[in-house]
């Protein structure tokens, strides 16, 4: 809508400035405001119809501050930072948005001098602030911003045409950027009329608009036709932006307003489920996400911002090792039950009618909409969550809709058995709890009661407790513990599975039940600070005991090997000279963003001329192993398991050893290289440590892995 002309007469003197409306009579004008009416109420209109479908869902816990939700805004939305990390697409996104951006404000700046001009009654020649240096900036702004607009909706319109395959494709949007190129082309095209049509001063400041002026001089259009034809473009241009805004809350462009709140209300905390209590489930008859109007009005409204540009699916190893998971689609398929559901379940409301005879309409949300395996296929690893620009958060709705499957007894199988051995047994092996420290033997391992004052608590887990590899885990950090002169102990056979996984699957009560019995135990000795060698249960004791009372601080053994190594207290005594790979775990590397402990760890066992080799993705881009989420006890066939691409890469790093910090990665990729005629070894940077630190000799001979 960036379109005027200069008057007839000329503005007095120098004046720098043209005519807002100009060549535009006052029935146009009159017909102008009307349109601009009824398009805002077709927005709002529309607005107001997502806005009561977000609301079908339930409340959320925890309020939204206006003030941090403003600060998130500016800072993630604004600056574009949302959307960045995907090459062409960001740039492309960052020039549509900001291009877009300025040409609305420019236009509201001109509505602004209009309307005050008509308000206070000044002559046609005397503009309020539309003029002088304001004037020359506005318009040179506004030339570059139109360009940005075009840029952005080309690149987008090509990858549209490319039809690449990530993105979910759908006829209304190469509408919608058509509409964008529209309306940049007809905004320059008007001008250049309004350039032909009159003497505007500095007519280079509107260059592009200039150049569109010469092109129509050149195709025979004079100062007699431009009026005529100004008109014509003037309405094209004011109708495709009114129509433009109209559209919004009906097409992709929902983003725009659905989008901009899950990111500004968006609380970033990767592998954080909300508890349910056993009072919401007796009361309600509700565990997790049966029906579409479980989910809360944060995930609804999550729901709308998705713009299916498929990060989160190129980012999902379960997607990629062809399992039938898509967190895009996750989201898309949930959405199409909410436009199903949500029209039948407020008519309910609003006639007092049978909500459930409503829902039960409209296929099913599980089975017909969203099948058991693509829920069971996931392996929390946080990847989409972490990848999304809108603030969508895949995960934690199949989460959530695993936890009505395990409602409904939908799990079988070996999964099944890994919970009810952890309900019956405190582990999910089903291993007896007087085998508990059985890893120690020889080790002379202190428990909590043998050593009250202890400084730190090293929280041993099921995995060193009953699996026999990760045991020389155990065994390697209570070495250098020992080495160190660290004051700890061990919880012996007080320690009960923490039911991270058993939550990760949908199994609620049974965490909480083995909760409370950690919490009690650990206050009872009067826990505080946790070190621990498993990222599952870092993220666990971090984020699931707070909310069942227990707040410790947890430190993941390599964040803690670390502190001890700067503190002169395990100086290497030793060196590796073969090239080693590290695989971040993912709830280290991604959902804590702590990937600097383990390298520096490695490149000081390295100092003796061995390198470091970084796989394809490492850090916060890590990609996942495929244990996570209850995937470990799921029986994949070796050519189908998550983790394989993983093992690949890390292999390809040529590296003689992979090193992880995590028991479950351990395992997964110890298994993954088993199946490979080029076998890297795959240790624990603790054990990795206890050679370099101690030495290999007879006093500590090498643990066999
Ligand atoms: S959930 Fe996020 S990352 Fe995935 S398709 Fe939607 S907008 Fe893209
Ligand atoms: S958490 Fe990981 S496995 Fe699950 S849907 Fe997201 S990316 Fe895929």
């Amino acid at each position: 809508m960036h379109s005027a002309q200069v008057s007839d007469p000329p503005f007095p003197g120098e004046l720098l400035t043209r005519e807002i409306f100009g060549n535009i009579s006052s029935d146009s004008k009159l017909a102008f405001y009307v349109l601009t009416a009824v398009s805002l109420a077709v927005f709002c209109v529309g607005v107001r119809s997502r806005w009561r479908l977000w609301r079908l869902g339930r409340e959320d816990s925890g309020g939204v501050s206006v003030a941090a939700s403003l600060r998130q805004f500016a800072a993630r939305v604004l600056t574009q930072r949302a959307v960045q990390g995907r090459g062409g697409a960001s740039r492309a996104h960052t020039l549509l948005f900001w291009g877009f951006c300025v040409l609305a404000t420019g236009s509201g700046l001109v509505a602004v001098e209009h309307y005050a001009h008509d308000l206070t009654g000044r002559g046609s020649t005397d503009p309020i602030f539309h003029k002088g240096t304001y004037y020359a900036v506005f318009e040179v702004t506004l030339e570059l911003a139109g360009i940005a607009l075009l840029l952005g909706a080309g690149w987008f319109f090509a990858r549209r045409v490319r039809g690449d395959s990530s993105i979910g494709h759908r006829t209304g949007d190469l509408v919608i950027l058509g509409a964008l190129f529209f309306l940049g082309l007809s905004g320059y095209l008007t001008e250049g009329l309004r350039i032909l049509r009159e003497d505007t001063q500095q007519p280079e400041l509107s260059f592009v608009g200039l150049l569109f002026a010469k092109g129509l001089k050149l195709c025979g259009v004079g100062r007699e036709q431009s009026d005529l034809l100004h008109l014509v473009t003037w309405w094209g241009h004011a109708v495709g932006a009114l129509g433009f805004i109209a559209a919004m809350p009906y097409t992709r462009l929902l983003h725009v307003v659905a989008g901009g709140l899950s990111v500004a209300t968006q609380e970033k905390r990767l592998g954080y489920l909300t508890p349910i209590s056993v009072e919401e489930v007796e009361e309600t008859g509700r565990f997790g996400v049966g029906r579409i109007q479980d989910f809360t009005r944060r995930q609804l409204l999550e729901l709308d911002a998705c713009v299916s540009c498929g990060r989160c699916q190129d980012a999902c190893p379960a997607h990629a090792a062809g399992k039938p998971l898509s967190p895009r689609d996750i989201v898309q398929e949930t959405r199409g039950a909410l436009e199903v559901h949500g029209p039948l379940i407020l008519g309910a409301r609003s006639s007092g009618g049978d909500e459930d005879e409503a829902t039960n309409a409209a296929p099913p949300l599980h089975g017909d909409v969203i099948r058991a395996e693509s829920l069971w296929a996931c392996t929390t690893c946080n990847a989409c969550s972490d990848v999304c620009p809108l603030g969508v958060s895949p995960v934690n709705l199949i989460t959530d809709m695993r936890r009505h499957q395990i409602g409904m007894g939908e799990l079988r199988g070996a999964p099944a058995k890994s919970l009810e051995k952890t309900q019956r047994q405190g582990n999910p092996w089903g291993l007896p709890k007087e085998d508990r420290m059985d890893w120690a033997r020889g080790l002379d391992v202190p428990l909590v009661a043998d050593n009250p004052d202890f400084e730190v608590l090293y929280w041993v887990g099921c995995a060193a407790a009953y699996d026999a590899r990760v045991q020389k885990v155990a065994r390697a950090v209570v070495r250098l513990l020992q080495h160190a002169g660290v004051n700890f102990a061990v919880m012996g056979k007080e320690e009960r599975c923490l039911g991270e996984c058993s939550r990760r699957m949908g199994e609620e009560f049974v965490f909480q039940e083995l909760a409370e019995h950690n919490v009690t135990a650990l206050s009872a000795h009067g826990v505080k600070r946790i070190v621990t060698h498993c990222p599952h249960c870092l993220n666990s004791l971090r984020q699931d005991y707070p909310d069942v009372g227990g707040s410790y601080e947890v430190v993941h053994h390599t964040a803690f090997l670390e502190e001890l190594q700067t503190a002169g207290k395990l100086p290497v005594d030793g060196e590796l000279s073969g090239g080693l790979t590290f695989h971040d775990p993912c709830y280290l590397g991604r959902v804590h963003d702590e990937t600097e402990a383990p390298r520096a760890l490695l490149e000081s066992v390295l100092s003796g001329g061995g390198e470091l080799k970084e796989p394809a993705r490492s850090e916060r881009e890590t990609s996942c192993c495929g244990a996570g989420g209850g995937r470990m006890w799921f029986d994949d066939e070796p050519e189908t398991r998550v983790g394989r691409d993983r093992v690949e890469e890390l292999v390809e790093t040529g590296a003689e050893t992979v090193v992880t910090g995590c028991p479950f990665c351990l395992r997964m990729v110890t298994d993954g290289v088993a199946e490979r005629e080029d076998r890297p070894e795959v240790r624990d940077i603790a054990e990795i440590l206890v050679d370099v630190v101690l030495g290999v000799g007879e006093d500590h001979p090498r643990e066999e892995t």
